[in-house]
């Protein structure tokens, strides 16, 4: 392993310290960080503004390569790509682009699997690894956003989506998150920034006291504690009525509509009285809730609904007047779903 940081680990004002530390003056902070995150400089020898005594010192002190993947895979219609990254300890994350009319989401992870446990998902069943860096959350996009520059284009939605519970490596991800949404950074601006999370209460109590602009998801999955605990295990240390208490006080701090994520599994939880369930229990909050049929995973069995099963699912939630859309997984085709890449590639997901 190198003895150089990533460059991409450091905010704006440790870098600005760092910078001032070499005696430089402090606008060179600014001229850096327009090198890394608008121009997308992949060398410090690009910098021609910087004088090459100080570009010297960065070389020496800092690696700015970037990154190739270990593996990538395009979905049939070739509007979503998705990547696996080989990080420096051998660990392999997985990152996804999708096209969608003028957007180009990028959908990133924030761990090396994920301590979490959700049985239908395949980053939960492959267990723990470790916490992504801030510049291994933050490279992710860069990479994608080399790639769209190169077609003229750019990246403008992110979603932390990927492998792992961003709230799990709250201050990696919310470094990272500044550095997207930073005028002086990736400028992607907050609204476009979404972070998922499982319902860690007491750190999206946190998020929430923050006042973030940026959108919150809010992967439900139940509406009784009883199913909820069945599908993802750490609910038990955070009952629906704590959670759900955690939502109105997210969106009473903020202002701000919340997203549910609700994956619809085949008699589980896409019942009538799990749809009504739900219905009530979030009538009263200022959100809107995504149905995905589940994506199957190799060590779950369960399947998605037919679609008169999501049709019905919808029309409940309907008459009690709760927003909701079916969305598709995107790139279904290419097991876009979190941590599916990895587990075909190197099959450690498969049980003996
Ligand atoms: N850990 C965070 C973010 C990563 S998972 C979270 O759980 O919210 C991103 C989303 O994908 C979550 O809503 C998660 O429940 C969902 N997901 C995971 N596996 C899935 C699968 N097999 N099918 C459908 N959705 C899945
Ligand atoms: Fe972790 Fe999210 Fe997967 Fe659950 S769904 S195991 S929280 S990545």
């Amino acid at each position: 392993m190198s003895d150089k940081l990533n460059i991409y680990d450091l905010d704006y004002l440790t870098m600005q310290s760092y910078i001032l530390g070499l005696g430089q003056p402090a606008y060179r902070a600014d001229q850096l960080w327009q090198w890394l995150y608008f121009h997308l400089a992949t060398d410090f020898s690009a910098m021609s503004n910087l004088p090459t005594s100080f570009r010297n010192q960065l070389d020496s002190a800092f690696v700015i390569a970037p990154w190739s993947p270990a593996a990538e895979e395009f979905s049939n219609d070739g509007l979503t790509k998705k990547v696996l990254f080989k990080l420096e300890d051998d660990r392999l994350i997985e990152t996804v682009l999708m096209r969608y009319d003028k957007r180009r989401t990028i959908c990133i992870s924030t761990q090396a699997g994920c301590a979490m446990g959700c049985v239908f998902c395949a980053t939960g069943q492959m267990g723990f690894q470790r916490n992504l860096s801030v510049g291994e959350i933050v490279q992710q996009v860069l990479f994608f956003a080399r790639e769209l520059a190169a077609e003229g284009d750019r990246v403008t939605n992110v979603v932390m989506m990927g492998m792992g519970e961003p709230l799990h490596n709250y201050e990696h991800t919310i470094n990272a998150l500044d550095i997207l949404i930073d005028g002086k950074g990736l400028n992607l601006g907050a609204r476009k920034v979404t972070i998922s999370t499982v319902g860690l209460v007491p750190a999206m109590r946190r998020y929430a006291e923050e006042g973030r602009q940026t959108p919150l998801a809010v992967s439900l999955h139940a509406a009784t504690d009883r199913e909820r605990q069945r599908l993802i295990p750490v609910a038990k240390r955070w009952p629906l009525d704590e959670l759900i208490a955690a939502c109105h006080y997210y969106v009473a701090r903020t202002g701000r509509r919340l997203t549910f994520e609700w994956a619809l599994i085949n008699g589980e939880n896409d019942t009538q009285d799990q749809a009504r369930l739900l219905g009530q229990l979030v009538k009263d909050l200022l959100c809107h809730v995504n149905l995905i049929p589940l994506n199957p995973t190799a060590d779950y069995g369960g399947l998605p609904p037919s679609r008169e099963r999501v049709t019905a699912f919808q029309a409940e939630l309907n008459r009690h007047g709760v927003s909701n859309t079916v969305r598709v997984r995107r790139g279904i085709d290419i097991q876009a779903g979190c941590g599916q890449l990895r587990d075909r590639i190197i099959g450690t997901n498969r049980k003996p």
